[in-house]
């Protein structure tokens, strides 16, 4: 057998020089050792499928061998070969998990029925080995496809929505308005499945990681409460908001904010006209515990149904997907972030009464939070900034999106269409601000940082702020895009609010 390496432990020359050539008729690669302490050095620096070895030798005997050779690798197969007079090793043997014995005085026939048997179990291991490792990786390969593909999808996408932003504040008819909104409406219910199969196989991957930062619970479940409150009120259903928030706490805002929009978004689309749904917020501040109900009045889940709901693309039944739409992911991902921010999300529900969706995470209080301030709601394009600004960018749809966006804001600017475009233009002009594309041909964002972070060195240039442009933040790359020099960085779409802040610090 080619793939079988063997390690034979034996003291005695009489014994192991016929052995060992009855061993070669089976094995392609065969070991020897004189003693359990030559054994065990061979053993920790070599990876063996089998040892076969004797129990009585100099120096260190059989059992203590394989005890302490199982402490490093316990894949390894065991053969001893011992005889009927050392019934107290057979016990201790059998207690260690050996694989098989070798009984003196030993028969052909033994050695090959043994042999055959414990070699068959390697082999049976070593292609189970294998079919996991291909398994894993597929499994691997396949996440990393998904991500690709979500961030060329959510690319043409997000410059739609620019220009749907744009067009809306024209002065269009009745007519165009309705169909805008439509195709607005269709853009983000598109937006909402990839963003889904993106976080599912970010977290597939294992790539999915969660923040501790600051914040003031109240506000963020008043600012989902009034988002849902309308979508809500168009199915008559009042939603009815229950907190007791008084501290500001550590936890991730975001994820905590995905996970009640997915639960309220499900109570909202199974909960019949006319009826009630409350959403309940309560903090205990002697535990440091954070409580998150969504109670709904709607279709519920039947019992045997239950306890699979939080399995992947899994819905109660088919004709739901055909009624009311849905990947089946949302459950899958808000049950992993809950995991991930050290609760657990649980369901009670009964048919035709409704649902309970609840889940509890531990967040340190930090203070007693300031009253809420009224957001001024000014048209943040009306305000007018006097900088100077170099777009790097490939894609063309987006560069008249930034365009048409910086001109209102009063920016003047130059574009590039890759990095080396951005450091001919970084050479030749002075820029207030430099917002740099990730993915672009030819040279990409991190690497043309890099090259402007050098040539500011050389020539004693002052420092120009560089903000990273990314569609698809993964979990790591706020931390390569700071590496590489940049200052701070915008997701696609671009958000004008952010933009702004960055522009006011310049
Ligand atoms: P989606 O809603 O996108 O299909 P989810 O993972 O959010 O995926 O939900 C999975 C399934 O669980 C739904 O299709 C539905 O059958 C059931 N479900 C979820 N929430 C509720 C609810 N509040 N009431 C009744 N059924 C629900």
């Amino acid at each position: 057998m080619k793939d079988i390496k063997v390690l034979f432990v034996e003291d005695d020359e009489e014994i192991m020089l016929p052995f060992l050539d009855i061993l070669k008729l089976y094995f392609d690669d065969v070991d020897t050792a004189n003693n359990g302490e030559e054994g065990l050095k061979k053993a920790t620096n070599n990876k063996y499928d089998l040892v076969i070895t004797d129990i009585e030798m100099p120096k260190m005997n059989g059992i203590e061998m394989i005890k302490k050779i199982k402490e490093i690798d316990d894949k390894t197969k065991f053969i001893v070969i011992t005889a009927h007079s050392e019934r107290e090793n057979l016990i201790k043997l059998i207690e260690l998990g050996v694989d098989g014995f070798l009984i003196k005085p030993i028969t052909s026939k033994q050695i090959s029925k043994i042999l055959n048997k414990v070699s068959g179990s390697i082999i049976k291991d070593k292609k189970l080995m294998k079919y996991i490792q291909e398994t894993e990786r597929l499994s691997k390969v396949k996440s990393e496809f998904v991500a690709n593909m979500s961030h060329e999808i959510r690319t043409p996408l997000n410059s739609m929505f620019g220009f749907i932003k744009i067009l809306q504040e024209k002065d269009l008819d009745e007519e165009s308005k309705k169909y805008l909104n439509i195709i607005e409406k269709s853009g983000e219910n598109l937006l909402i499945i990839i963003n889904d199969i993106l976080d599912f196989s970010k977290i597939e991957a294992g790539k999915m990681g969660v923040e501790e930062i600051e914040f003031n619970p109240k506000e963020e479940i008043e600012v989902i409460h009034n988002l849902f409150a309308s979508s809500a009120s168009e199915k008559d259903i009042l939603l009815e908001l229950k907190n007791n928030l008084k501290w500001c706490i550590t936890s991730d805002p975001t994820r905590i904010k995905q996970v009640i929009s997915n639960l309220l978004s499900n109570a909202i689309k199974f909960t019949p006209k006319h009826k009630k749904i409350i959403l309940n917020a309560q903090y205990d501040e002697n535990k440091e515990e954070l409580l998150i109900e969504v109670i709904d009045g709607g279709i519920g889940i039947p019992k045997e149904k239950l306890e699979h709901i939080f399995e992947s693309f899994s819905q109660v039944d088919n004709s739901i997907t055909r009624k009311y739409g849905g990947t089946g992911l949302g459950l899958t991902i808000s049950h992993k972030l809950i995991e991930l921010l050290g609760g657990e999300l649980k369901v009670e529900s009964e048919v035709d009464k409704g649902s309970k969706f609840y889940f509890t995470i531990p967040a340190k209080k930090t203070k007693f939070c300031p009253k809420n301030e009224k957001i001024e709601t000014k048209n943040i394009l009306d305000e007018k900034f006097n900088k100077h600004i170099l777009i790097v960018e490939d894609n063309p749809a987006n560069q008249m999106f930034m365009k048409v966006i910086l001109n209102k804001m009063g920016l003047t600017f130059d574009i590039a269409n890759d990095g080396f475009e951005a450091i001919e233009k970084f050479k030749n002009n002075t820029y207030d601000l430099i917002l740099m594309d990730e993915n672009m041909p030819n040279m990409n964002g991190i690497e043309a940082t890099k090259k402007i972070r050098e040539i500011e060195k050389e020539n004693n240039l002052k420092h120009t702020i560089i903000v990273a442009l990314t569609a698809n933040a993964l979990d790591g790359d706020k931390e390569r895009f700071i590496l590489a020099g940049m200052d701070d960085y915008l997701s696609k779409p671009l958000d004008v609010e952010k933009l702004k802040t960055i522009l006011e610090k310049l």
